[in-house]
């Protein structure tokens, strides 16, 4: 059993049928409140101290500006994805566009994607095997003590590490083999499923992954760490994983008591993060002033599918985009790769229709054998430079 499974009962009642996929983010919990209450004596506690504007969580750090430093963190035995920058990019533009809208310009981030992998001094079995807490732990300080990440003055700070590497060596996240059959490793590292909903489709994060994060008041930094489970196959939910991790816990959020499916809570297992929202309450709790939501933006609208969500060996599986039909002008393109270091094949589209205000274009997949993974990414690149990308996946089990 994992040491953060007895944290949080009341979460993993209020939603049994999910509880067993939460178990990375109670502890994510548990480290932040492991901070707060061992810091009894903050200063920045203290209502003098909070910032007119947005501040993070019941302290004085400003979050009008945010900046955050990204790296790509690779055991050294490992060869890194050749196209690491292009998926962690997409995640990013993804999570400033969701910041942005959720935040009305209140709150604003900046991020920088360190430009080459960092390598890691341990080999990936040199990594902590017994607690997540400090595999996190372990990674987060060897990127923060190498003086790599720097930010700008102003600027609230975040360090925001993807690994290629999980806490649990028997996790597989392209071909997701554990899913709902447990793997055949000891403890922790036992019963790591990924998350398949009722409908087929595949969810990012595993109970052994070991992404957490941390709001550090006196650091005045925040401390995001997303595993390999939680990013590097593009499933439906990815950026919302990159979010909770990435911003919002960094910034203080907790998640929603009762919880419930919105970006702090159990987003990840329902949609894409434009889909997701932050609650108002949490919002006002980091003194953000209550306007519009502005759901209008081509990120809000972009609804990319496929059908059927779980599709059987050889049969035809179609791939749509929806928007609305003010982008009519955009080119749509899709294409697919068949592995995670496979090169992405080119779809062409089989048709395209206007109605109710909305373009829809449609492909259609070569047929898969069973067994097969593939993930799928869909594009708008419209005239005005405006542009639009979801990326997915699909397994035929
Ligand atoms: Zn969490």
């Amino acid at each position: 059993m994992p040491p953060d499974e007895k944290i949080n009962p009341r979460m993993r009642s209020s939603k049994m049928k999910k509880s067993h996929l939460f178990l990375s983010r109670p502890i994510s919990v548990l480290v932040l409140l492991a901070f707060l209450i061992t810091l009894p004596c903050l200063e920045s506690m203290s209502d003098d101290g909070i910032a007119s504007g947005m501040h993070a969580l019941n302290a004085p750090d400003s979050l009008e500006k945010i900046d955050v430093a990204v790296f790509y963190y690779v055991p050294r035995d490992r060869e890194p994805l050749d196209d690491w920058r292009e998926r962690i990019d997409d995640l990013m533009v993804r999570t400033q566009k969701f910041h942005r809208r959720e935040f009305t310009g209140q709150s604003d981030f900046q991020y920088t994607i360190h430009p080459a992998p960092f390598i890691a001094s341990a080999a990936s079995s040199g990594f902590p095997q017994e607690d997540a807490n400090q595999f996190y732990w372990h990674i987060i300080n060897e990127v923060r003590q190498s003086g790599e990440a720097q930010s700008q003055a102003g600027a609230f700070p975040i360090i925001l590490v993807f690994s290629d590497h999980n806490f649990s060596p028997g996790y597989d996240d392209w071909t997701r083999e554990c899913d709902g059959k447990g793997c055949l490793f000891p403890a922790p590292h036992s019963d790591c499923a990924g998350y398949v909903r009722s409908n087929g489709e595949d969810r990012p994060g595993s109970r052994c992954g070991g992404a957490r994060s941390v709001f550090w008041p006196e650091e005045h930094i925040g401390l995001g760490l997303v595993t390999a489970d939680g990013w590097r196959v593009p499933l439906k939910g990815s950026d919302c994983v990159v979010y909770h991790e990435g911003i919002g816990h960094s910034i203080g959020l907790p998640h929603p008591e009762p919880i419930n499916n919105s970006v702090m809570g159990l987003a990840q297992y329902e949609d894409g993060l434009h889909k997701a929202w932050v609650d108002e309450d949490q919002k006002l709790e980091l003194g953000w002033k209550k306007e519009p939501i502005d759901h209008t933006d081509l990120f809000s609208n972009f609804i990319v599918e496929h059908e059927p969500h779980r599709p059987i060996a050889n049969q035809p599986v179609l791939i749509s985009a929806a928007y609305p039909d003010r982008f009519k002008d955009g080119v749509a393109t899709a294409e697919y790769q068949t592995g995670l270091r496979l090169p992405f094949q080119k779809l062409e589209p089989i048709a395209f229709s206007k109605k109710g205000g909305q373009c829809r274009v449609v492909w259609k997949l070569p047929p898969l054998d069973q067994g097969e993974c593939i993930a799928y990414r869909v594009r708008l690149q419209c005239p005005d430079g405006g542009s639009e990308s979801t990326w997915h996946y699909l397994k035929v089990r």
